[in-house]
């Protein structure tokens, strides 16, 4: 395939994981390669799609154990945990891979996560082979300017604000 590029997924409406899923599917279809990293999700959070991603072939998938998006975990754990996670995931990116997928990412650099340096000398140094797609609100300016496609998500409605909470099969 032709180089690849970079795609952002951000924005606060609903969509942005669920969209990087869809295009892993279509991308296993063409027997691709692929790497899905899962920042920020506890290592016993089961996301439907991940069930069945799990049982297809050509997909590897690193799950970061630590921290939930909204939970109120040790910040310097979470802090470690991310950053092994992401050592591990940049050994792992080779050619190989014809889509990588980070989500989840976009939203590390504003909590202290990570540093955003280390994130774009990754950026600018990754495997020019493999389509990169980072997911998660806020993504920073830098990332923003560096991406070849960039599609926000924006919350005109979501049922939580009815006091619907998260429901099985539709936000997990
Ligand atoms: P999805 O995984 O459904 O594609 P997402 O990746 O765009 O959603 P995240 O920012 O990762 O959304 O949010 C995590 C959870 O919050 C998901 O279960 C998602 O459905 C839900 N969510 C998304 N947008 C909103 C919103 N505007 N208000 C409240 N909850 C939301
Ligand atoms: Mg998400």
């Amino acid at each position: 395939m032709s180089r690849g590029l970079l795609q952002i997924y951000t924005g606060n409406g609903k969509g942005k994981t669920t969209a990087s899923a869809g295009l892993i599917l279509r991308a296993l279809g063409h027997d691709w390669r692929v790497l899905l990293v899962r920042f920020l999700k506890p290592a016993d959070s089961t996301s439907g799609e991940l069930t069945i991603l799990r049982q297809l072939s050509g997909i590897d998938i690193i799950d970061a154990g630590l921290g939930g998006i909204y939970d109120a975990a040790d910040p310097l754990a979470v802090a470690q945990d991310v950053q092994q996670t992401f050592a591990l995931a940049k050994k792992q990116i080779t050619q190989d891979y014809d889509l990588v997928v980070l989500d989840e990412f976009n939203g590390l650099f504003r909590r202290g996560y990570l540093a955003l340096e280390d994130a774009l000398e990754f950026i600018d140094t990754r495997p020019q082979m493999s389509e990169l797609v980072l997911t998660g609100r806020h993504a920073p300016a830098e990332l923003i300017e560096r991406a070849d496609l960039v599609t926000s998500m924006e919350a005109l409605r979501h049922p939580y604000n009815q006091g619907v909470g998260a429901r099985q099969g539709i936000e997990y």
